[in-house]
């Protein structure tokens, strides 16, 4: 029996080197769980009917000693992300029996490093929402407590890793849809500096915001993965390099800001707030400097965001018109056809539809979207000059834990919950969520740590030498 509990990359790597199990033995192994609880968790959309297949071209690479970091190891890929030849569909019916025409690039990567990918997994519509709630799908339980949601929009994703159903998963982030689910299931989650993973066979939903990014049992795994998709790319004209800077900061040194003002507002869950402080004890301990920054625009950062990413994704989203992709629904004519097809947009989706046409609508721009970017420029502003003063800010990932299902049918409560993950999206930077401990009940936590623009391994290497 394979420890799946307890395993992560590195070890599986070196399990195969040592030839003490195979990739295709692995990948039985979470297959078996994934048979097991796949009914109740609702984690997988689709299992790949060529798994096995998969491993044993693994295997033949192991054995010729051309083993790779994530040869053989057992991935889910978000159903937002491409995969030549395999269903796509972003959880939504409007993409219904669609098949990816090509790899994404990040897709590339993988399936070059040998990685073996299990199925795609759960989310909400188009990446919209923090929950699952909103897939067209049903939800996707919480593995730590069933009766709760997984987080979103990569609640599938972050289920996966947390029930062992995968070693390692990709999900995407938009504005926080990697780090939420992962502090929801007690898992890390990692965004990525913008572009520095292609976005070339991610379905767009906000343009200037999504990133593809990993979520793992541990900040050393997410690194393997990261350091596997990131690179530029000739089909994302966003993409850049980024140097593997080695910046080993010896924690000795490490100044961490805390916007306390913006933290402590109401809305934060005590628990939350509670584990918060903790967690910062914990880092003054391992010799890190904790000071407060004053980062006066964060206060409009939610408001920006959902301007910004619903008016992107009413662009991105006005391809889906029965032609080019997914079902063609009749009407009484070509208009017909049009407005039934785009009726399977689900609640969520037209709502930021709508949204999205609005505040670009003639009338308005200036007043909303035009607002927006300026709010945009001022945060990214703000933030450069807290950079000057900390390496890294510390905030929740969330202001609560998973919430039950059906608990809030109020979207903008929903939206609320994104306060402290969209701002890394509107200014770029990177950002990791880590498990930070349980509240009473026993569910999880997550701290977020974020760094300047190409800090992305700085993250890495604070996370490895505290946690
Ligand atoms: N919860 C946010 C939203 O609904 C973020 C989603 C995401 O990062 N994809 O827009």
């Amino acid at each position: 029996m394979i420890d799946l509990k307890n395993l992560t990359v590195k070890k599986a790597h070196t399990a195969f080197i040592k030839n003490e199990y195979s990739a295709l033995d692995l990948s039985e192994a979470y297959l078996k769980n994934i048979e097991a609880k796949n009914k109740e968790l609702n984690v997988y959309l689709e299992v790949f009917d060529d798994v096995r297949e998969q491993a044993k071209e693994a295997d033949k690479k192991i054995k010729a000693g051309k083993a790779e970091m994530l040869t053989g190891i057992p991935l889910a890929i978000k159903d937002n992300i491409l995969i030549q030849g395999r269903r796509v569909g972003a959880a939504s019916k409007i993409l219904d029996g669609y098949v990816a025409p090509y790899d994404a690039t990040a897709i590339k990567k993988l399936k070059d490093a040998g990685a073996v990918f299990l199925g795609r997994t759960n989310m909400d519509e188009f990446a919209m929402g923090g929950s699952t709630e909103n897939s067209a799908y049903g939800v996707t339980k919480n593995p730590n407590d069933t009766s709760r949601v997984s987080g979103g929009s990569s609640g599938g994703s972050a289920a996966a890793v947390a029930a062992d159903m995968a070693l390692a998963a990709l999900g995407s982030d938009t504005g926080g849809s990697v780090r939420q689910p992962a502090s929801f299931c007690g898992v890390v989650g990692f965004k990525p500096t913008y572009g520095t993973v292609s976005r070339s066979g991610l379905i767009a939903f906000g343009s200037s915001l999504d990133c593809i990014g990993p979520i793992t049992k541990t900040v050393e795994d997410a690194e393997i993965v990261f350091d596997c998709i990131r690179g530029e790319d000739s089909l994302d004209s966003t993409s850049v390099e980024l140097p593997k800077t080695n910046s080993k900061h010896p924690t000795k040194e490490l100044k961490i800001g805390v916007p306390r003002g913006f933290v402590e507002a109401d809305g934060i869950d005590s628990e939350v707030l509670k584990n918060f402080n903790e967690s910062l004890e914990g880092l003054k301990k391992t010799g890190a400097k904790i000071v407060d920054v004053d980062v006066p625009s964060l206060q409009y950062a939610l408001a920006c965001y959902y301007i910004i990413a619903p008016a992107e994704a009413s662009a991105n989203l006005a391809r889906f018109d029965g032609v080019k992709y997914g079902p063609r629904l009749s009407g009484e004519n070509g208009i017909g056809d049009y407005f039934k097809t785009r009726a399977l947009f689900g609640p969520e989706v037209r709502r930021r539809i709508i949204l999205g046409t609005y505040v670009l609508s003639a009338g308005y721009y200036d007043a909303y979207y035009g607002k927006a970017l300026a709010a945009r420029s001022a945060i990214c502003a703000d933030f450069a000059r807290s950079f000057e003063k900390v390496d890294i800010i510390a905030v929740p990932t969330s202001p609560t834990h998973a919430w039950k299902i059906g608990e809030k049918s109020d979207p903008l409560s929903v939206y609320l919950a994104d306060i402290f993950t969209v701002t890394a999206n509107i200014v770029g930077i990177p950002a990791i969520s880590v498990p930070s401990g349980k509240t009473k009940s026993g569910l999880p936590l997550g701290l977020q740590l974020i760094a300047p623009v190409g800090y992305d391994q700085k993250l890495f290497d604070v996370c490895k030498s505290i946690f």
